[in-house]
């Protein structure tokens, strides 16, 4: 867009009185430029977000220091938007995660019957956790949320895996397998 010149201007002159006009302009409304921004946002949404997922890939092909940069950016928008609201964003997704998979394992325990949401954990019922997420990669990274989401992923199996309260979890994982539940239970059907 041509900015047009006062006599005696020069044109960069003209460009920067133009910008500094909207910007006092954006400033004095500020609610109506908020409200203008999103709507354009929202009606160019999907152009937009291949537009800058083209130009992205472009900027990282061309420039190495556009790529060392990512992380920088990354560190500023944590920043900008604050690590309090990152955790609650986080929080909520891994909540919604771990409910998908409590109504996947039938909402309780699969030894005690408990059906507190919040002490259930996932079990490998052959005792090969560790082994299983080493085939699944960095085992130190294979753990809380990116192993709901391979559970998820991989349709909740069932033959592997069972939901267990955390006692009962700890008492197989700590007890060969077997929890005094079971014990318990195998004495009262044989008494
Ligand atoms: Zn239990
Ligand atoms: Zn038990």
């Amino acid at each position: 867009m041509a900015t047009r010149c006062r006599p005696g201007e020069t044109e960069e002159e003209a460009r920067r009185r133009h910008a500094a006009r909207q910007k006092l302009w954006r400033e004095n409304n500020r609610e109506k430029y908020l409200q203008g921004r999103r709507a354009w946002t929202e009606k160019n949404r999907e152009h937009l977000s291949e537009y800058e997922r083209l130009r992205s890939a472009k900027r990282r092909a061309e420039s190495p220091e556009y790529r060392q940069n990512a992380n920088v950016r990354a560190e500023r928008w944590r920043e900008k938007v604050g690590d309090e609201y990152l955790r609650q964003q986080n929080n909520e997704r891994n909540q919604e995660l771990k409910l998908e998979m409590f109504e996947a394992y039938g909402r309780k325990c699969a030894c005690c019957g408990d059906t507190h949401f919040r002490f259930m954990t996932i079990h490998h019922v052959n005792g090969d956790g560790a082994v299983h997420r080493k085939t699944l990669g960095n085992p130190r990274q294979f753990t809380g949320r990116r192993f709901y989401k391979w559970l998820k992923d991989s349709g909740f199996p069932k033959d592997n895996f069972e939901m267990l309260c955390a006692n009962c979890h700890l008492a197989k994982e700590s007890g060969d397998g077997i929890c005094p539940h079971q014990i318990e239970r195998a004495q009262a059907a044989s008494g």
